[in-house]
């Protein structure tokens, strides 16, 4: 028996697997979440369908837990919403086993240091155990910790409307018309949206998705208007990569998506770069340029889709080692850097590449893309399972690449797109891991960032 006790901080879908895994190699893993339960992020969109099917939803050890319970997997094929994945995994997982013991719920995490060590002290630095401060409504709490993972995602912390990454002027006043991620306006928010004009601020698969629903109840209630705002100048950039893509439902939402755009469907603001918020006869002033604002837009509700940032405000006392821009480790930065390349998978990664100058300590699941958009939960189940194998001193298995990532049919390369780049974003482990296809390896070769390879 390892007798390690490992820290893990959020009770999300990676955190759980994190937890499971641990546990399988016989070292204690103790979870601390901020919620009042497990999954308290997923249940802010449980609404929303996912785009992966069943079978790249669940973790493997997390399955080896749940089936003495007398768990039914599933069909494989198809595809939960958020709130699915909680009721037929995650709840079970966090409450009918052996996990339930190592989950503390309402505990919000405040700050990490190692015992005796501020960050400028070295010598003896590795063999200090981590201090992990939590609040829990009971006062403020420590845990000791030999190896802290931290896999709190990003919900929490969405980026503001302003494009310049800060809160447009006038974001904070008027938070009451403004809402970040993706409400159910179909749903459990719908009052707030029928029959009213909405801008929806951003390009990616949430902004999508909101759109689509917004049609929707168009369709039901006359004078719901929806308009999409986008920073960049080409909408086809959200499409994605239709019938290429090798999450269907994922090429599906783009392709239904484009169709309602060519129809007319919803109104479409190109190069609205959002500055200022404002008033305007008892509506909102959504504006881009500079000072008041060259253009604008007047609407009942903004929801702002302009992804998520990663709060790093607790891991101050500790020696991280991120990409300056993508907030990211920076040997996987340039894997998933949106300036470079476009897809939607990068070669699988695990305990290497997510490693920084504070042994023990690794950065897994959506925050460990800091502000990239394309994590994929199946990316966080061989992250973890590989950065568990590291702890537990099991190198082997940690380096081994045990994921087949599925390929999204868009490829950027160089400023150029280019469909279904078969066997270049994601895809069979490649037997030279560095390597995810011929093309790529002499882009590579070539000094210049390749698809998924730097
Ligand atoms: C709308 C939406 C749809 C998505 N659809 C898919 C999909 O179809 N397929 C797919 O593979 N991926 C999808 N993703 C991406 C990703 O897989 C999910 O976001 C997934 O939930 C990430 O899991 P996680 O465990 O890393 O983080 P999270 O699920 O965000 O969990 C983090 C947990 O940490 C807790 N926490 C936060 N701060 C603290 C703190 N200081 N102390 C303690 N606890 C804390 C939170 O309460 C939360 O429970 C989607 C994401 C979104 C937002």
């Amino acid at each position: 028996m390892n007798e390690k006790t490992v820290a893990i901080i959020g009770a999300g879908p990676v955190g759980l697997a994190a937890a499971a895994h641990v546990l399988e190699r016989g070292m204690s893993p103790i979870v601390l979440e901020a919620g009042p339960e497990a999954a308290s992020a997923v249940r802010q969109w449980q609404h929303v369908q996912l785009f992966s099917p069943w079978e790249y939803n669940v973790d493997k050890a997390a399955l080896r837990l749940l089936a003495p319970t007398g768990w039914n997997s599933p069909d494989p094929q198809s595809y939960p919403t958020g709130g699915e994945l909680i009721d037929r995994y995650l709840a079970p997982l966090a409450t009918r086993t052996p996990l339930r013991e190592t989950v503390r719920t309402s505990s919000r995490v405040t700050a990490i240091s190692r015992a005796g060590f501020d960050k400028a002290k070295t010598k003896g630095r590795e063999q200090a155990p981590f201090e992990i401060r939590y609040q829990n409504g009971k006062g403020p709490e420590v845990l000791r910790a030999d190896a802290v993972i931290d896999v709190s995602g990003t919900w929490f912390s969405p980026n503001p409307a302003g494009s310049n990454g800060l809160p447009a002027i006038g974001e904070r006043g008027r938070a009451d018309r403004i809402a970040y991620g993706m409400p159910d306006v179909r749903g459990a928010d719908r009052d707030r949206y029928a029959g009213k004009i909405v801008a929806v601020l951003g390009a990616g698969h949430s902004a999508v998705g909101t759109l689509i629903d917004l049609v929707q109840l168009a369709d039901e209630v006359p004078g719901t208007q929806p308009i999409w705002l986008l920073r960049g100048a080409d909408p086809a950039k959200a499409f994605g990569g239709g019938s290429n893509d090798k999450l269907a439902a994922r090429g599906e939402l783009g392709t239904t998506f484009a169709a309602l755009v060519a129809a007319g469907k919803i109104r479409v603001e190109t190069g609205f770069g959002v500055t200022h918020l404002s008033d305007s006869e008892g509506r909102l002033k959504i504006s881009a340029g500079a000072c008041c604002g060259a253009r604008s837009v007047v609407a009942d509700e903004l929801v702002v889709s302009t992804g998520f940032r990663p709060d790093l405000s607790f891991l101050s006392e500790l020696r991280l080692r991120l990409d300056p821009a993508i907030e990211a480790p920076v040997a996987l930065a340039p894997l998933i850097d949106p300036n470079e390349h476009s897809c939607g998978t990068v070669r699988p990664h695990g305990a290497r590449e997510l490693a920084h100058d504070e042994p023990g300590f690794y950065l897994a699941g959506m925050k460990s893309y800091g502000r990239a958009p394309t994590f994929l939960m199946m990316t966080g189940y061989e992250q973890v399972r590989s950065i568990v194998a590291d702890i537990a001193g099991d190198k082997e298995a940690a380096a081994r690449v045990e994921l087949v990532l599925p390929e999204t049919g868009v490829c950027t390369r160089g400023g150029v797109e280019s469909a279904g780049a078969a066997g270049c974003c994601g895809g069979p482990a490649k037997d030279e891991p560095s390597t995810c296809c011929a093309a790529d390896e002499t882009a590579r070769k070539a000094g210049s960032a390749g698809c998924g390879c730097s």
